[in-house]
């Protein structure tokens, strides 16, 4: 429900408040978020996490923490660890409520076991090449399998003999009997467990079989008393099958429920695809900033409220849709705008000298932290005769709409004094490598006794006390807005996802950063400091986001 609690925002709160109203779960709302351990959760995901978490707690309900951990060719412990945290980083809490699909392997192979007792399920001998090529199409019926008729004795015992390990990987299955014309394929006598020598990140080497997918989930559904269980339209055609095991067992029967997945343009979406991008190298881990895992964005500078608010605005739907990347900056951009702190910081310096500054004074000089948030208060910046300002905005020919530095030109420099350049230094190449201006005292704080204008503001670090950093711009990590255009995304890499500005200098109180606030760096955008690996180790900012608003325009409030 909106916060109005009128209308439902979305069909599946409009699904909970009819089952409220017929009392069809007795009010209860139970949901629950089921990653597959087998990488690193992306954006999609947490689109699912917020909607699962979110119905359950606008309803008063629970929504349990469940690994499908049924694979145990492709998961791993690292990824559960990862998952967890970066569910609690989004500001959701599972209490107690933390299950894996491994902890039910038995009364999974039980209810295996009682499906062939009702002679609906039985042991085939095919491969799985054969299965497939028996199945049929669309158009064509599938074929029954030799095994099919076999007897519910001899599959008892063939299906408890899979169970101890006396037959290799693949050599026989478990299927369910249901109907080889089916018009739906998935109903056509799938698969219900195979056979897997493999050790389980969970369970070790107690099992050899492991139930596929469609098995396991209802049946994990069905002992977690979930109500409403959420998934994504992919399992449109699955959902059938979940109803026929399910009813077929006679237990306690959750209403699947899907919804369009997540996409967004110049990304990938999928773990397969990001696990790619990890292995070969193209990107520097699971949560480089790049990526569009949670783990990334969270190394990037996203704030959990910026992601939350993205779900929530790009809503629930049952077609499949593109969302442009640009909604969640801006959503990012909004959350940040109003709790960034505000501080200086040169990406690319260009040192000024101001000549009839005195020599060894420092002044400390007043800062307001957000001038969106009065209560953040003010901070003291420092201020010396040498100080850096961005090479960009100095230009020895400047045309004349450039209202920065030129020669002869007055600027302000944020929070200090005005400034004009009087000459300009040159190495043998050419290039300038120092300015020399003066500033007037007149000035102090930004504004002139005289009420003289100037157009132009900069900012700056003072040499003596800046911080040295890295900083790390991003673009994106594809050129094309949809990277399977041609077919293969690895062929629409940007490369210039990254740009490093090594020599960044930040002002003085950044000394005490912290790794978890995003800072806006003014006029260049919001920046979050990395968790360094040790003291000696550079210090490093990403860049979480590029500001919108000019800088004319920050000014203008300011006054
Ligand atoms: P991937 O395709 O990235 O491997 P998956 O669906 O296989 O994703 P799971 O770990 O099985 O990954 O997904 C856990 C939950 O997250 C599922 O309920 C799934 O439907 C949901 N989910 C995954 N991707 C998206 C997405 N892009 N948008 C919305 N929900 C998603
Ligand atoms: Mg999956």
């Amino acid at each position: 429900m909106n916060e109005r609690q009128k209308e439902p925002v979305n069909f599946i709160q409009k699904i909970i408040n009819d089952d409220n109203e017929s009392g069809k779960w007795g009010k209860r709302v139970h949901t629950r978020f089921p990653p597959e351990p087998n990488g690193y959760l992306h954006i999609g995901h947490a689109k699912s996490i917020c909607l699962n978490f979110g119905l359950a707690k606008n309803n008063g309900g629970l929504c349990n923490l469940r690994f499908d951990d049924t694979n145990p060719l492709k998961e791993d412990d690292e990824y559960v660890q990862t998952i967890k945290e970066d569910v609690r980083w989004l500001g959701f809490d599972w209490e107690d409520r933390l299950y894996f699909a491994s902890d039910y392997f038995q009364q999974l192979y039980d209810h295996a076991v009682s499906l062939i007792e009702k002679g609906l399920a039985y042991v085939c001998d095919l491969s799985s090449e054969e299965i497939r090529k028996t199945r049929g199409t669309l158009t064509v019926s599938g074929e029954e399998s030799p095994y099919r008729e076999r007897s519910i004795e001899k599959n008892l015992d063939l299906f408890s003999r899979m169970r101890v390990g006396e037959f290799p990987n693949g050599a026989r299955t478990l299927r369910a009997k249901i109907d080889m014309s089916h018009s739906n394929l998935n109903m056509r006598d799938p698969v219900i467990y195979r056979i897997l020598h493999a050790s389980h990140h969970n369970t070790g080497n107690n099992w050899c079989i492991y139930p596929m997918y469609d098995w396991a989930h209802g049946l994990e559904d069905s002992i977690e008393k979930i109500t409403h269980s959420i998934c994504t339209l992919e399992f449109e055609d699955h959902r059938p099958l979940y109803d026929w095991y399910l009813d077929k067992l006679g237990v306690y029967h959750p209403q699947q429920i899907e919804f369009a997945r997540l996409n967004l343009n110049y990304t990938v979406v999928s773990k397969r695809k990001l696990k790619r991008l990890v292995d070969e190298g193209i990107v520097d881990g699971w949560d480089d900033p790049r990526m569009p895992t949670i783990s990334g964005m969270r190394r990037r500078g996203y704030t959990p409220r910026s992601i939350r608010n993205f779900a929530e605005d790009v809503g629930v739907t049952k077609r499949d849709t593109v969302v442009d990347i640009a909604r969640l900056e801006n959503l990012l951009r909004e959350d940040l705008n109003k709790r960034a702190p505000r501080v200086m910081a040169v990406l690319d310096p260009l040192k000024v000298i101001i000549t009839n500054y005195p020599k060894g004074q420092v002044e400390e000089l007043d800062a307001i932290n957000n001038p969106e948030d009065p209560q953040a208060g003010k901070r003291k910046i420092t201020f010396s005769s040498e100080i850096y300002i961005e090479r960009a905005d100095f230009m020895e020919d400047p045309p004349k709409k450039f209202f920065r530095l030129g020669p002869g030109r007055e600027v302000r420099l944020r929070y200090a004094y005005f400034i004009t350049c009087n000459e300009v230094v040159k190495d043998n190449d050419g290039n300038v490598t120092a300015i020399f201006c003066s500033y007037d005292p007149e000035t102090k704080g930004g504004s002139a006794s005289d009420g003289r204008k100037v157009k132009g503001t900069l900012h700056w670090v003072s040499v003596e006390h800046a911080i040295d950093a890295e900083v790390r711009l991003y673009d994106r990590l594809f050129i094309k807005e949809n990277p399977e255009e041609g077919g293969d995304f690895m062929e629409n890499l940007n490369p210039h996802s990254l740009r490093s500005l090594p020599n960044a200098k930040l002002e003085n109180s950044m000394k005490n950063a912290e790794t978890d606030i995003t800072y806006q760096f003014e006029r260049q955008g919001y920046f979050k400091k990395e968790n360094q690996k040790s003291m000696q180790a550079k210090i490093v900012y990403n860049r979480a986001v590029s500001l919108r608003d000019s800088w004319a325009k920050v000014v203008k409030q300011q006054k």
